[in-house]
């Protein structure tokens, strides 16, 4: 963002306005940090905020500040729209193309509100009035921050916003262990930490708070699913309707699987294939240069970073699983020649 941009940014949020907050569907922690933290912080300033979600978010972010006051569209339509219709402002936060919103979008794209994306993933589309915008930076909450004190409000920052924020960054980065992680990753953590931010707190509230159904589905997943192919240093494992059911799966129950993956000696490339309400949804993963990105924009109507990915298909997940084990020799040179 250019200084006389955020002049008039600035100018702007000045006085009270209506302000709607929005993120990508199957929000993470990231997408619900960086939108909560800003609410919250918005909130502060006395304007107007309500912040919309696509669909629903995992319960284990649910104990984020001003959590109670989401909205989730797919279950409150047309209070949304009508708040989307009168915003003034739009915030959207970590997504960067319109389609990332689903059936919110045309109603997005038609608001008359300015629309301001903050956001880290590439190659972003040019919908936005404003763009607070870095593939640098390593998750949305990191941008929320250095918005915040590039607005002059650094001493605004509380123990609610802090928390939010480091939820983001700390989800996003792996725990700060993702090549994404930077030094100014870790001044920003000092500073939400200085603000207030219960790290230790957190870090137990995601990490060390699962129910016994998730470890169980983890550990059929690992043990019974889990494809190891050597030659191409790729693995994936690929769960069917009935298995999420016959575990009860619960949203957010499979978030990180595709990490245990890649983190099997060799691997390069995992991937995380799911048949959920009638949908495939694919996790990708990367260690290195193999570019997860390219791979879901060109195969799977997907994208997001180099190293973490998704992607999603309305075939059967026979189809999808065939297609997977089609594409991936095509790239065996380039998995080879990584140095991992
Ligand atoms: P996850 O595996 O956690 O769902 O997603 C990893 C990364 O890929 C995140 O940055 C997420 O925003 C992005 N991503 C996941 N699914 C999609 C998708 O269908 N389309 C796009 N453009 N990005 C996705
Ligand atoms: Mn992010």
């Amino acid at each position: 963002m250019k200084p006389a941009e955020l002049k008039k940014l600035k100018a702007i949020l000045a006085k009270p306005k209506k302000i709607v907050i929005t993120t990508h569907w199957s929000p993470d922690g990231d997408a619900m940090g960086s939108a909560l933290g800003l609410y919250n912080y918005l909130l502060k300033k006395k304007h107007k905020v309500s912040v919309i979600t696509p669909n629903a978010a995992p319960a284990f972010l649910s104990w984020m500040a001003g959590t109670n006051k989401v909205l989730d569209f797919q279950k409150d339509p047309l209070k949304s729209a009508k708040l989307i219709a009168g915003a003034d402002l739009i915030f959207c936060l970590d997504f960067n193309a319109l389609k990332r919103i689903d059936k919110m979008e045309p109603l997005v794209e038609k608001a008359s509100a300015l629309k301001i994306m903050i956001d880290h993933h590439p190659e972003p589309d040019a919908f936005a009035d404003f763009m607070l915008h870095s593939v640098k930076a390593c998750s949305t909450c990191e941008l929320i921050y250095t918005f915040i004190e590039m607005l002059g409000d650094k001493k605004l920052l509380d123990r609610k916003i802090a928390n939010c924020l480091y939820t983001g960054i700390m989800t996003d980065t792996g725990s700060f262990r993702f090549p994404s992680t930077t030094a100014n990753t870790h001044r920003v953590i000092a500073g939400l930490i200085d603000a207030g931010a219960e790290n230790a707190a957190i870090h137990m509230r995601i990490y060390d708070d699962n129910n016994e159904s998730r470890l169980k589905l983890l550990g059929y997943s690992l043990s019974e699913k889990m494809v190891i192919w050597p030659d191409y240093h790729t693995g994936f494992i690929a769960l069917s309707e009935a298995e999420h059911t016959r575990f009860n799966y619960q949203k957010g129950d499979t978030e990180g699987l595709v990490n245990y993956i890649l983190s099997v000696r060799g691997i390069k490339f995992a991937a995380f294939i799911s048949e959920r309400d009638g949908m495939i949804k694919m996790s990708f993963s990367s260690k290195g240069k193999f570019d997860v990105n390219a791979f879901a924009r060109l195969h799977f109507n997907g994208g997001g970073h180099k190293n973490a990915a998704g992607g999603a298909s309305t075939e059967t997940l026979e189809a999808v699983i065939e297609k997977f084990k089609k594409l991936v020799p095509q790239y065996k040179k380039e998995l080879q020649d990584e140095k991992f």
